[in-house]
């Protein structure tokens, strides 16, 4: 069911009257830059406001309007901006020099800091995006199988290489990304899956059991709308891959944020390979694969049958540093707090979207949630596209008006530095801004 009616006429008035040194950086941006940025999923109409500093879970613009930030760049900053512990080693690492062609005893940090929260992963490699990880954990199960399909999800995100970008979440907008640029050699390596649907999965795994490299599966949709995985689901996909020799890679570069053993952990399923990347890297940039022994030996330059992989900035000291001391604050009690205060939001924007009798839900696990406009039970990507997208699209832009800010897709994320009153805040401003758009 839909709600939407909205009028953006006031909001855009406002949004433009608070702005208007972003509007003057915009114009100059786009004459360099297509859109005036680098990034699609950040672009939004009229102009993006753009960013002067953040300051714990605070973001100010060149205009001096000061936000709470439940993007956290796209759930990264999981600690929030500049915090001091991670201010402090980036700057200490500054000052000693900050790339180099040699390793580093801050990635053997790093590393052995992951292995101890993820016991699947007995050996990792560092690279610079989740993008290259999962590039290159697709490539350790080709290498490993000798079969070339990768499986993956209807809904899912996995970066921008050939391979994730093939019926990969559109961000810029509703639906599939298009396959514009990519080669139908590359399209046709792709078998594509349904989400939480275990005899789905089962019945096209069965077509292809043969040459399906690896499955490439999100434990919680994140881009897709924050649609867990059923627990059943992931450990049918665990037996299926096993029983046909298919490698299992979860992509956690969202998901590690819900605990602190990841999503491996809080479902007690144990993929051959993980990706990781965002809070690992404590807001710099950073991504990892790892996983067992065996599978990243082909990564081992000892090796006869290594493969190559190179990196200017693989594993560089700022970056490790950062998710060195990122991850020595996330304790499980750290995660505990901040997961709770998350179902706390959870629990306050359910009982408003009642109050307002808007037909609205709220999916959550760990610290990441997204409200969706429908009253239908959300299970797949096809749930997710059924809600109200252009009511979250403009919810968005009404609430940058009441000080805070989250994704126009209706996802958001806590960082530790929030309370109980950004929360307060955040529900406030979902308030404000439906009514300002005649909804509620
Ligand atoms: N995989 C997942 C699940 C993601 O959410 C993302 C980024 O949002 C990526 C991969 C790609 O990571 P990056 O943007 O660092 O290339």
């Amino acid at each position: 069911m839909s709600v939407h009616s909205a009028d953006t006429t006031a909001a855009l008035e406002e949004y433009r009257h608070r702005t208007p040194n972003s509007r003057r950086l915009y114009e100059r941006a786009v004459q360099s830059l297509p859109g005036g940025n680098t990034r699609t999923t950040i672009f939004f109409e009229p102009y993006p406001f753009y960013f002067d500093r953040g300051d714990g879970c605070l973001i100010t613009d060149v205009d001096g309007q000061v936000r709470i930030d439940f993007i956290n760049n796209f759930t990264s900053l999981i600690v929030g901006h500049s915090h001091p512990r991670v201010v402090a080693a980036v700057q200490h690492q500054v000052a000693r020099g900050f790339s180099v062609a040699s390793p580093t005893e801050l990635e053997v940090h790093l590393a052995e800091m992951i292995r101890q929260r993820l016991p699947s992963v007995e050996q990792i490699r560092f690279t610079n995006s989740g993008t290259e990880a999962t590039m290159m954990a697709i490539r350790a199960a080709r290498a490993h199988t000798g079969r070339s399909l990768l499986a993956k999800f209807v809904g899912s995100y996995h970066g921008t290489h050939d391979y994730a970008a093939v019926d990969g979440v559109a961000l810029a907008g509703d639906g599939s990304a298009p396959r514009d640029g990519i080669p139908a050699a590359v399209a046709d390596t792709i078998v594509m899956l349904p989400y939480n649907d275990i005899a789905g999965v089962e019945r096209i795994v069965a077509q292809h059991a043969n040459t399906i490299a690896a499955i490439i599966v999100e434990p919680v949709l994140g881009s897709g709308g924050v649609v867990p995985a059923e627990p059943a689901f992931l450990q049918a996909l665990r037996e299926l891959s096993r029983a046909h020799g298919i490698v299992l890679i979860f992509d956690e570069i969202i998901a590690f944020r819900i605990g602190y053993h990841g999503a491996q952990g809080h479902y007690g399923v144990q993929p051959d390979l993980t990706t990781l990347g965002k809070i690992i890297g404590g807001g710099m940039p950073i991504g990892a694969f790892g996983g067992s022994a065996e599978l990243m030996s082909y990564f081992d330059p000892r090796s006869p049958r290594a493969l190559s992989h190179g990196g200017t900035f693989n594993a560089n000291p700022i970056s490790a540093a950062a998710g060195i001391a990122t991850l020595d604050e996330l304790t499980p009690a750290a995660f505990e707090r901040l997961n709770g205060l998350a179902a706390d939001l959870r629990r306050k924007l359910v009982e408003l979207f009642e109050e307002l009798n808007v037909p609205a839900q709220v999916q959550q696990i760990g610290s990441v949630f997204n409200i969706h406009f429908t009253d239908q039970p959300i299970r797949d990507y096809y749930g997710v596209m059924a809600g109200d997208r252009a009511l979250q699209r403009d919810l968005f832009l009404a609430t940058l008006n009441h000080g805070v800010v989250f994704t126009r897709r209706g996802m958001g994320s806590l960082s530790t530095p929030m309370t109980m009153r950004e929360v307060d805040l955040f529900v406030g401003a979902i308030r404000s801004g439906l009514a300002d758009l005649g909804v509620a």
